[in-house]
C-alpha cells in the first residue's frame, strides 16, 4: 500500500504498487482496515519481519489520521547481541529464558577472561540483587535498562562488550540436563547454530533489542482512527498496547480487534453512515495514484551513490543511540537536526537502481525508508515533548534515585497524539487526558 484515498472527508481506498510488476492499482471501498504492523525497523537493527515499515500508517497519517505516542518502544533484553556491521536483523531468544536462566556480568570492569574463569564471588547477579523479589524476571524495560547500565559501567562481555551472560548451569545442576532440554531444546540449538556456542556449556550472551512499538494510529474503541472510515488493528494502533506488553499478548489483542471489534465496529459504520457513489476513477484516486507515481519516479531519478541500506542503518543508529533505551533532551535536539540533515543527503544522494516496471525490491525499500526518515523526526518530537519516563520511554532526567523510571502524572497523564500540519512544519499537539476510575496510579516497584 503506497497511500490512502480520501474522498468527502471519508476513506475510500487505497493505491498499491504491485510488487512484481511495478503498476500503480487502484481500490475502492466503502471503507478500509489497516493491519500492518509496527515500525520497530526505524531503528534498522530490530527483532521484526525484514518487510515491517511505517508506511501504511504514515501515510495514512500524512493524510490526517492522529498518530499517538509514537516514542514509546519496547526493547527486548533477551536478543542474540548484535555482531558486525553486515547484520541486517536480530534474532529474538524468548522471554521464557529468564525463568531458569541467571543473568550475570563480571564484578570487575574491563574483567576479560572467559566466563567459566569467573568465579563466583566474582560475578555480579545485578537483576537478583538489586530486584530482590523478581530477580530475572523483572519487566523488559527494567531488565534493558540494567543490562545497558552494566555494560556502560564497561562490565559487559563478549567481543563487542555489549553482552551480559544468561547462564543456566545453576539450572542445569538443579533440574538436570534433560529437563532443560526439554523446556528449552529448540531455543539452546538456535543459538548454537547461531552463535556457534553450546548454551549447555557456557552462558549464553544476550543484549537488548528493539521489538515493538506501543504507538500508532490513534483509534477509538471502535478501532476507527481520526479518519471516517479509516480502522486499524494490532501493532499499527496505538491501542491496548499497555495490557498487551504487561499481561497479555500481541496473538490477544490481534483476536480481540480481528474477531471480536471489527466485525461489529465495520458493521455499525457501514450501516450508520451514506456513501456517494465513488469509483476508482474518481478523481482524487487520480490524484493520489499520480502522487504515489511521481515519489517513485523522484527516488528513481536520484542515481546518487548511497545504498539505501546504507541509508537506512545510518538512520537506525542515530535512532537507537538518542532516541533507544534511554534519553535525554541534548541528545534528542541533536538526533532531531542529525535526521534533518541525513534526510536531505537521502533525497540527494540516495541510489535506486533499476526500473519501477519490475520487481524492484530496492525501490520499495527507499520508499519506506523515506518514510521512516520523516517518522523517526516525529518520534523524537514526541520524545522531547514527554518530559517524564513512562513505560517505553526513559528520559534520564526523570529517575528516581535508584535509577527506576519516575513518571509525572500531574502533567503527562495523557496519550499525545500528533496531527501532520504539512511539509517542513513542526506536527500539532494533541492531548487526550487518560481518566482512571478503578485503579489508582502509582509507582512501580519490583524490589
Ligand atoms: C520475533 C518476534 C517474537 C514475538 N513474540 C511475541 C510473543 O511471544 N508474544 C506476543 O504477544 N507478541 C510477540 N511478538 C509481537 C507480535 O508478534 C506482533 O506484535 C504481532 O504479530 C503484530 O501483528 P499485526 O497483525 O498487527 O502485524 P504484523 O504481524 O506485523 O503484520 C503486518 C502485515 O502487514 C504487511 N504490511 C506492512 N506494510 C504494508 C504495506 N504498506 N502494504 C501492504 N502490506 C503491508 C506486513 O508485510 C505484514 O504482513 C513478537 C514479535 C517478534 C518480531
Amino acid at each position: 500500500m503506497l497511500d490512502l484515498v480520501i474522498v468527502g472527508g471519508q476513506a475510500r481506498g487505497i493505491v498499491v504498487r504491485n510488487i512484481v510488476t511495478g503498476e500503480i492499482e487502484r481500490h475502492e471501498a466503502h471503507a478500509v482496515v489497516l493491519a500492518t504492523g509496527g515500525y520497530g525497523n526505524v531503528f534498522f537493527l530490530s527483532t521484526n519481519a525484514m518487510a515491517s515499515n511505517v508506511s501504511a500508517s504514515y501515510r495514512a497519517y500524512k493524510r490526517g489520521a492522529l498518530f499517538a505516542n509514537p516514542c514509546f518502544t519496547q526493547i527486548h533484553p533477551t536478543c542474540i547481541p548484535v555482531h558486525g556491521d553486515y547484520q541486517s536483523k536480530l534474532t529474538l531468544m524468548s522471554e521464557s529464558l529468564r525463568n531458569d536462566g541467571r543473568v550475570w556480568v563480571p564484578k570487575n570492569p574491563g574483567d576479560n577472561r572467559p566466563p567459566s574463569q569467573i568465579p563466583e564471588p566474582e560475578r555480579d547477579y545485578y537483576l537478583e540483587k538489586k530486584y530482590p523479589s523478581f530477580g530475572n524476571l523483572v519487566p523488559r524495560d527494567v531488565a534493558s535498562r540494567n543490562a545497558k547500565e552494566q555494560c556502560d559501567a564497561n562490565k559487559g562481555v563478549g567481543e563487542t562488550k555489549l553482552a551480559v551472560y544468561l547462564d543456566f548451569a545453576d539450572a542445569i545442576k538443579r533440574d538436570g540436563r534433560a529437563v532443560i532440554e526439554k523446556k528449552y531444546g529448540n531455543l539452546f540449538q538456535m543459538y548454537e547454530k547461531i552463535t556457534a556456542q553450546n548454551p549447555y556449556e557456557t552462558p549464553m550472551m544476550i543484549y537488548p533489542a528493539v521489538h515493538y512499538t506501543m504507538g500508532g494510529l490513534w483509534v477509538d474503541y471502535n478501532l476507527m482512527s481520526t479518519i471516517p472510515g479509516l480502522f486499524v488493528l494490532g501493532e499499527a494502533n496505538f491501542s491496548d498496547h499497555g495490557a498487551n506488553r504487561l499481561g497479555a499478548s500481541a496473538l490477544m489483542q490481534g483476536l480481540a480487534d480481528g474477531y471480536f471489534v471489527i466485525p461489529y465496529t465495520i458493521g455499525g459504520y457501514l450501516a450508520g453512515t451514506s456513501f456517494p457513489e465513488v469509483g476508482a476513477d474518481h478523481v482524487a484516486f487520480r490524484d493520489t495514484a499520480k502522487e504515489a507515481e511521481a515519489r517513485l519516479d523522484k527516488l528513481l531519478a536520484i542515481k546518487g551513490k548511497r545504498t539505501v541500506d546504507d541509508f537506512h542503518r545510518a538512520l537506525g543508529l542515530i535512532m537507537w543511540d538518542y532516541c533507544g533505551m534511554s534519553r535525554n533532551n541534548e541528545g534528542l535536539a541533536k538526533a532531531r537536526k542529525m535526521i534533518q540533515e541525513l534526510r536531505a543527503e537521502f533525497w540527494e544522494n540516495v541510489l535506486v537502481p533499476g526500473v519501477n516496471e519490475e520487481f524492484n525490491q530496492s525501490l520499495e525499500r527507499a520508499g519506506r525508508v523515506a518514510d521512516f526518515f520523516e517518522f523517526g523526526e516525529l518520534m523524537v518530537i514526541d520524545a522531547l515533548a514527554r518530559q517524564e519516563s513512562c513505560g517505553g520511554h526513559f528520559n534520564e532526567a526523570y529517575q528516581t534515585e535508584e535509577g527506576e523510571a519516575k513518571r509525572d502524572d500531574a502533567n503527562f497523564c495523557h496519550v499525545a497524539a500528533w496531527e501532520y500540519a504539512g511539509d517542513g512544519k513542526s506536527p500539532e499537539f494533541c492531548k487526550e487526558p487518560l481518566v482512571f476510575e478503578n485503579v489508582h496510579l502509582t509507582q512501580r516497584s519490583y524490589k
